[in-house]
């Protein structure tokens, strides 16, 4: 990476004065960087010129980027603060100073991880460039984990899927949201991974490719006799977003359709509904399936009409029609506020109501605890947080039941669930849990296995798979023999079943 490169990737948007800005920047990091090495072997200054040209991928203005150059130096080089200060002025120390002061979260697991999380906006409340800043850091750091060793890998990988990834996704930034899911899940599930990347990648965009190839030709055609100026790209799910689904809902990948979508961007609203219109007397639309968001934008901002029509095949294939402005804001949430394109050098403050609203909720409360449950309402609405007793917080899904939170805790606790306290007093075991509940598991010794009776309630799928599992037909021999010891049987008297380890009572 050179530094003619990110300046390349700002694409004649910035000034004379900018420009120079990010060179002089970029002059200064390279010389106090000068020897030292990454782990890769590359020169240092590699890292902060990945990091700058992310930030310039995102649009965002020079100082961000001459920040970005300038992020590791106070803390890894013989150069201060004060420096920066002297050289680049206030602005550019603040971002820097920010930065490096977040790089001192230390992160323990989920236990403290609401401490992390609330660094995290308070930084973004001074001025939301620190986060994108941290966010191109963590990227870059994340596409070259492969030269760490492993418990720092998984280390890393945690953390960024548990802080960094519900942050970009709650400011929209989903070009980073999904860049940092895939590239954390090859390190977190690495077999898991790798079959993915041979069935989708390899097999199935094959397959596709032709199929995507031909929608967007037959529309193409359509478009240009109707003199709509457009532009059609086909998309690809990532690849975590796939196997999230395939885990939710228990299914194979085969039976995982919706795999791509089709994005039109045309210049203007008008020209929108109109392609909406030439789309659907096309192919017929699944009804159900149609979402105006330039109606009826979603909450940070989201734009775009959404329709799924059978297409060819009678193939379910999903259409996003946008113009380039929205296109910028569904890419790079609200850093969109923050482009060089649109706005220079006089910056906006973002229009987003929440965010307003989440800072308003941490003046409000200076105490971690209430400041994160105000928080959570908007960021977490469709999971819940629930503390163990030694103050370890579990991550679940509305809804989940007791039985869920035990077997999140370990799977010989889900087994062996007896009871339980919910904020220390006696509960139902299918009792819906609530933010911030206390659970507290009752453990019978004895007990030889799960409730099949609790497959109705659980929410999980690590909940269900741990029930299933344990009731697996040689399981189920075996826990209504010791149920009843008059119908025990010997194990070996069908020879075609071995007798079967019990995974879970290791
Ligand atoms: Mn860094």
């Amino acid at each position: 990476m050179t530094i003619e490169q990110v300046i390349a990737q700002t694409q004649g948007h910035l000034s004379k004065a900018d420009t120079e800005l990010i060179e002089r920047a970029y002059a200064f990091a390279a010389k106090a960087h000068r020897g030292q090495k990454r782990i890769t072997g590359e020169p240092y200054i590699e890292h902060p010129l990945q990091t700058a040209f992310i930030l310039a991928q995102m649009g965002l203005d020079a100082k961000t980027i001459a920040a970005g150059l300038l992020h590791d130096v106070p803390e890894d080089s013989k150069y201060t603060l004060s420096d920066i200060k002297k050289n680049f002025g206030e602005d550019i120390a603040f971002l820097v100073d920010s930065v490096t002061k977040l790089n001192l979260i230390e992160y323990h697991g989920r236990t403290r991880y609401r401490e992390s999380l609330k660094k995290m906006f308070l930084a973004m409340a001074k001025d939301v460039r620190v986060i994108f800043i941290k966010f191109a850091d963590r990227l870059h750091n994340l596409r070259t984990l492969e030269y760490l060793p492993e418990d720092k890998r998984q280390k890393i990988a945690n953390e960024t899927m548990d802080i960094y990834v519900p942050i970009a996704g709650l400011l929209g930034i989903w070009h980073l949201k999904w860049q940092m899911e895939d590239l954390c899940f090859k390190y977190l599930h690495p077999t898991e991974y790798q079959e993915l990347v041979q069935k989708y990648e390899v097999e199935k965009k094959l397959e596709l490719n032709q199929y995507i190839e031909q929608m967007a030709t037959t529309l193409s055609q359509v478009l240009t006799q109707l003199n709509i100026e457009h532009k059609i790209t086909g998309r690809f799910k990532h690849l975590y977003s796939i196997w999230e689904k395939m885990h939710d809902k228990n299914r194979k990948f085969d039976e995982i359709y919706d795999v791509f979508a089709l994005r039109v961007i045309v210049p203007d609203v008008d020209n929108c509904y109109r392609t909406l219109g030439a789309i659907h007397s096309l192919w017929r639309p699944n009804i159900n399936r149609f979402k105006d968001y330039i109606a009826l934008p979603k909450p940070n901002e989201y734009q775009s009409l959404h329709t799924t029509v059978f297409g060819p095949g009678g193939k379910a294939t999903e259409f996003q029609i946008r113009t380039p402005e929205m296109h910028e804001q569904a890419q790079y949430g609200i850093a969109a506020h923050w482009s060089y394109k649109e706005y220079g050098s006089k910056r906006p403050t973002p229009k987003v109501g929440w965010i307003q609203e989440i800072l308003n909720a941490q003046k409000n409360s200076p105490d971690t605890q209430t400041f994160i449950q105000q928080l959570r309402l908007d960021i977490f609405s469709d999971r819940l947080f629930v503390l163990s007793p030694k103050g370890d917080v579990y991550e679940l899904p509305v809804g989940a039941t007791p039985i869920d939170f035990a077997y999140a805790v370990h799977t010989d606790v889900g087994n062996k669930a007896k009871g339980v306290l919910i904020n220390n007093k006696i509960s139902r075991l299918d009792e819906p849990l609530h933010n911030n509940d206390l659970v507290e598991i009752i453990i019978d010794k004895q007990q030889t296995g799960p409730d099949p009776a609790w497959l109705k309630f659980v929410k999980t799928t690590k909940a269900k798979n741990a029930i299933r599992q344990y009731l697996k037909p040689s399981a189920l021999n075996r826990f209504a023999a010791l149920a009843n010891p008059k119908h025990w049987w010997p194990r070996h008297h069908n020879p075609n079943q071995p007798p079967e380890k019990n995974k879970n009572l290791e």
